[in-house]
Parts: structure tokens; sequence; C-alpha cells
């Protein structure tokens, strides 16, 4: 009997160090397939699936191939704005060149009774924080003035750059709405992996629109973050990313 007891006793601690290692690597770790340098520089297709997202995350940002709308991954559900303001949930076989993800687990809750705009809303945030240099996954849930979102048409032609398609961008002006925003802060350093500054998207709480944040007012919001310890990048290897020049810069 005793002899099984220590058996029994090893299995939960084997258990136990399984689980918390674990939450360890899946809280705090962004993942991310492809620099945002080469979405922004006209790779518009990817081989990553929205079934492989769903098991590096439950929260994120991104796009989807030949920028076919904007992408909200809230609560393990990816949501695609299109280009009419509409939302619909893509099939788990729709891919994208662009996708920020992370399991969202707040570490840091703040409530915001007051009126702030994007830029005071950043501020307001950055206080928050223990740096500067600090990455982190940001979740804003509740009443919005107003949120001014865009979306924007696939691309059917050969793709120039990512500022070429926006030029074509549909803009929504959504007032007195309820909703989240998903979102990431990533630092000036990592500006050619990710989008640095505040990059948000919105979703409305009855799910029926959003998209890419251009302009924001708070009315009363609960902010969380997720500070971030890891960042996971999955490189492309499709033809497009391997033939554009992404540039080079060399350590001195
Ligand atoms: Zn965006």
């Amino acid at each position: 009997m005793k002899h099984r007891s220590t058996i029994f006793g090893s299995f939960l601690l084997l258990l136990f160090f399984t689980t918390s290692s674990f939450s360890q690597v899946k809280y705090g770790t962004v993942f991310q397939s492809s620099p945002i340098i080469s979405l922004l520089t006209g790779v518009m297709n990817g081989n990553f699936t929205i079934s492989k997202m769903k098991k590096m995350g439950d929260f994120g940002l991104g796009t989807f191939n030949g920028v076919d709308g904007e992408m909200i991954f809230l609560n393990g559900i990816v949501y695609r704005v299109d280009a009419e303001g509409k939302v619909n949930i893509p099939p788990n076989s729709e891919k994208t060149p662009f996708v920020t993800e992370i399991f969202f687990h707040a570490d840091t809750v703040i409530k915001l009774n007051n009126t702030l705009d994007f830029a005071n809303l950043d501020k307001f945030i950055d206080k928050a924080l223990p740096s500067n240099n600090t990455v982190c996954a940001i979740k804003v849930i509740g009443k919005f003035e107003a949120v001014q979102t865009r979306s924007e048409r696939k691309q059917t032609n050969s793709y120039s750059n990512l500022s070429d398609v926006l030029k074509n961008q549909s803009i929504f002006n959504l007032k007195n709405i309820q909703g989240t925003l998903v979102g990431f802060r990533f630092p000036s350093y990592m500006s050619e992996l990710n989008a640095a500054g505040y990059h948000f998207h919105f979703l409305s709480e009855n799910k029926n629109q959003g998209g890419h944040v251009l302009a924001l007012m708070t009315k009363n919001v609960r902010i969380e973050i997720e500070f971030v310890k890891n960042i996971k990048m999955r490189i492309p290897s499709s033809q497009d990313f391997l033939n554009n020049n992404l540039g080079e810069k060399k350590l001195n």
C-alpha cells in the first residue's frame, strides 16, 4: 500500500509540474506569424491557417490572405470585418499572412471612467507599465463614445505594398458603442517585427461591427494588460516572402 501511494504521489507531482510549466509557456508568450515588415512590403499571402492559429493563442489581431479584411481574435473565435463593415467567421482553412496572438491572461486590470482619445489612452496605459521597453497585450472592454475603424477589400492584383492597398480602405464611424479593443503594444526597437506603439482592432459587443482602429473616444472601460515575457515568431517559407527584399542591416 505504501509503495502504491508513493507511485500515486509521484504521478500527482509530475502532473503538477507539467501543468505549471505548461502555463508558464502558455501565458505571457506572444506568437506571431511573419514579421510586420513583410506585410508592409507586399507579402500578402501566407500558409498559416486559422486552425494552426487557434493552437497558439485565443486573442489577437491580423489580416487574411490578400488582405481580405481585418481580423479580430477574441475568446478563441476568429472574426473578419470585411470592406463593407460586415462581420463574419471565416473557416478554419482560411490563411493569414500576418497575425499576432497570445493566450490572454490579465496581469493588471484598471478601470477608466474618463473620456480619453486614442493618444491619451496610450499615455494612460503607458503609466501602468514598468518601462517604455515593455511589450504587452491589451484588452479594453466597455462603452466607447466613438470608435473609427477601417477595413479593406481583398487584393487580386499583384501587390506592391500595404499603403497602396489602404488607399481604397473603407472607414466606419461607430458612435456610442459597446465592445472590445483587442491589441498589443510593441516598443519602437521592435518596429520591423511588429507595429510599434499601440495597435488595436475593435469588435462590437453584438459582434456585427469593428475593424482596425484609427481613432477612438472611451466612456467607461476596463483595461486588462498581460505583460509579455516571450515572443515566438514563425518565419514564412513562401516564395513571396523568400523573394522579397526586406533589406539588410549589419551590426557595426
Ligand atoms: Zn490593424
